[in-house]
């Protein structure tokens, strides 16, 4: 049997120090559980920039479109600022995203019980939380023409179009639909269909494919302002979110921040599902390069753990080495294991980055 492969990405910053304590987790799982990878390294970001000139090279992107999943780190610093806008770090991450047609972003809001008393709201509201939300991200009103700020008359006007094609619908609702199977069997869509008549489409679209193939998952409509607010009420009501560029944008960052720190945080985007049936997907923590503490050891390698735990799930059907991993971290944190991110300035000695990966391998045996 063919081995799944997976392109590791770390790029820059703390992208190669959180993506050294993967790699000790994916060797725990190869000679622990027999869980094999096909596993190649590339260069993405800065540090393509400095070796060939471009922030990603053809041959990698072509790597990327062949491989089962893209694993990602960080890319970006601040020796890069002044460069032209397309050999940017980040225009390497774009381009991927881009030509891989990644167009489902996946950001779950998960609270680590050892963390509830850590997040700005009630700990009863937040302690167990599990919920995912699946954002449209390559249309919309971010993507729509026209756009641009013109002269009306005697004064400017901004114009942004928000604009969403059946298709374009009918194939994110189909990821949060097959998501949910795998999860709590539960979707809610989120839009403005009372003032928007993208959104009236959207509810429309997202019921009919929910009433032609996914009957066994239980759908539910909100206005995405009532869903903001319910976010923030009891966030534990939701399974999985399906919604647009610009309320996912928010909805997500909202439903993020309920669980604490940035160095905590995965995601992952999908694309469409290839001939061996798995979706093209690249996963990455949500976090950046973090110049300020790259090189210190200080990082969380948490939120890179997490994403590939998510990759276990969602592109290798190892739901239950990705509940194990889920579970390490937890003992971990419930150990009082802590990298400085997750600390208050009296929490006594932080871990490192190599400490934490450590703990984390430890706790998986
Ligand atoms: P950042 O996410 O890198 O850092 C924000 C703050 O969070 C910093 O104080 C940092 O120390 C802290 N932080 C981030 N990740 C952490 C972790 N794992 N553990 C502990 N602390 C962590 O965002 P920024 O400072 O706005 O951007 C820095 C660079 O990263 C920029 O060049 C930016 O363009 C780039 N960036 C890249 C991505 C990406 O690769 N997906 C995302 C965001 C920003």
């Amino acid at each position: 049997m063919t081995k799944p492969s997976l392109l590791i990405l770390p790029g820059d910053g703390i992208g190669p120090e959180v993506m050294t304590e993967v790699r000790k987790v994916i060797s725990w799982f190869g000679q622990n559980r027999g869980l094999e990878f096909d596993l190649s390294e590339d260069l993405v970001g800065g540090c393509a920039y400095d070796a060939h000139g471009t922030p990603l090279h053809d041959d990698v992107m072509a790597k990327a479109q062949e491989v089962d999943a893209v694993l990602l780190g960080a890319v970006g610093g601040p020796e890069y600022d002044n460069l032209g806008f397309d050999l940017k770090p980040e225009r390497g991450l774009l381009r991927l995203r881009k030509e891989m047609d990644l167009f489902a972003n996946l950001r779950p809001a998960q609270c680590f019980d050892a963390l509830a008393d850590f997040s700005s709201l009630k700990t009863e509201i937040v302690a167990g939380l599990d919920i995912m939300i699946v954002r449209e991200s390559t249309s919309g009103v971010y993507f729509g023409e026209p756009r641009g700020i013109f002269q009306e008359g005697n004064e400017r006007i901004g114009l942004n179009t928000q604009r969403y094609t059946e298709s374009e619908i009918d194939r994110v609702a189909r990821s949060a639909f097959e998501l949910a199977r795998r999860r709590n069997n539960k979707v809610c869509s989120m839009e403005k269909a009372n003032v928007m008549e993208s959104g009236v489409l959207w509810r429309e679209i997202v019921q009919k494919v929910h009433d032609a193939d996914y009957t066994d998952v239980e759908l539910t409509h909100m206005y995405a302002d009532a869903g903001a607010m319910q976010l923030c009420r009891w966030p534990k009501q939701f399974d999985v979110i399906v919604t647009d560029n610009l309320f996912g944008d928010i909805l997500s960052d909202t439903a993020a921040m309920l669980t604490g720190s940035l160095g905590m945080l995965p995601s992952a985007t999908l694309g469409p599902f290839m001939e061996n049936g798995r979706p093209k997907a690249m996963y990455e923590p949500v976090h950046g390069s973090a110049p300020d503490i790259a090189g210190k050891g200080k990082a969380n390698p948490i939120a890179c753990i997490l994403s590939f735990a998510m990759a276990l799930r969602y592109s290798f059907d190892n739901g239950a080495e990705a509940n194990m991993l889920e579970q390490a971290i937890e003992s971990v944190l419930a150990s009082g294991a802590r990298t400085p991110d997750l600390m208050g300035p009296d929490d006594g000695k932080p871990f490192t980055t190599s400490q934490m990966g450590d703990a984390i391998v430890a706790a998986l045996r």
